[in-house]
């Protein structure tokens, strides 16, 4: 068994001190002013033991990575269903690229890039105000991280609503084809106070257990979903998780993951490990280029690839 806490200690001291650590999002406002100079990483092994390095104590808006956390909430309430709404397939696009909408009639390739995260967002806020929509969200991802100091930061959730222009033209065109129930500002206002939700590396690493544990919330503890749901979350995060960036990802990383542009990522290694990193500086695919290669030197430390024979140990 690799020494996980010297892994993590490791990996955060060489991605305090690299040079090169991408550009910070700033088409949201608030984030263009958040410090490149940050690094967080925490990981929960199945055993629910927690290493963390770096600023892994540090807020910051987890962005599309409450995507995996929607769709979690989505499937639950509707089950199946929800796919002949959203697809599950790579879309090979930017997040936030609309071009593929017009051929396909208005049904997102998957639930990760934000036309899909949308119609998640759509069937989340069925039969609620929108305030209760987010609201019990929250108290999900709350449950799950143990913690109820997670908040949403209304500042980003207003820049957002201000100024995303692409996401409201996305809401407004998929109304078009029959594909969002609600009027578009309402569905449009649940989705950008999901993205502004902020957490730490460590709350993220632990909300993502069920993920690890086949369902489960904290080792022997309850059933959040079923063994097959959270194994099929886990390949759409490995399949879609990056964007047009996802193939690369697979093959760099080898896990099941979900970025957002906040700078955040959460892994998995299936039945080992929740992983959560941050590093605010993004990639020209919009993930986070540190967050990237500090998961790249976790999964070649401990060999846990899903691609690796199981068991192997170090790659
Ligand atoms: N709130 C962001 C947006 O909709 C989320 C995008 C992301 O994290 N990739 O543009």
């Amino acid at each position: 068994m690799a020494d996980i806490g010297r892994i993590v200690h490791e990996v955060a001291q060489e991605m305090a001190a690299h040079p090169e650590r991408g550009e910070v999002a700033s088409y949201i406002p608030p984030l263009a002013h958040v410090d490149p100079g940050q690094f967080g990483l925490c990981i929960v092994t199945s055993d629910g033991v927690t290493h963390a390095a770096g600023d892994a104590e540090e807020p910051f808006s987890i962005q599309s990575v409450s995507k995996v956390f929607a769709l979690t909430q989505a499937l639950g309430k509707v089950g199946d269903t929800l796919w002949r709404r959203v697809g599950r397939e790579p879309s090979g696009t930017p997040f936030n690229s609309i071009v593929q909408l017009e051929r396909e009639q208005g049904i997102p390739r998957n639930p990760f890039i934000n036309a899909g995260a949308l119609v998640v967002s759509d069937v989340n806020l069925a039969g609620h105000e929108p305030r209760v929509a987010i609201g019990e969200l929250l108290r999900f991802i709350r449950y799950l991280a143990e913690d109820e100091t997670i908040v949403i930061d209304e500042t980003v959730a207003r820049a957002e609503q201000e100024t995303g222009f692409r996401n409201i033209a996305l809401a407004n065109y998929m109304k078009a084809f029959g594909n969002l129930t609600h009027a578009a500002p309402l569905t449009l206002g649940v989705y950008f106070h999901q993205c502004a939700i902020a957490m730490s590396c460590r709350q993220l690493a632990m909300a993502g257990r069920y993920l690890m544990l086949g369902g489960l919330h904290s080792p022997g503890g309850a059933r959040v979903i079923s063994a097959q749901r959270a194994r099929r979350i886990n390949a759409l995060m490995l399949t879609c998780g990056h964007y047009d960036a996802s193939g690369d990802f697979a093959f760099r990383v080898g896990l099941p993951g979900k970025s957002g542009v906040g700078g955040g990522i959460l892994a998995i290694a299936p039945g080992k490990a929740a992983i959560a990193v941050w590093s605010p500086g993004l990639n020209e695919c919009g993930n986070s280029r540190l967050g990237t290669l500090a998961l790249e030197r976790i999964a070649e430390a401990t060999g846990w690839s899903v691609f690796s024979p199981s068991g192997s140990g170090r790659s």
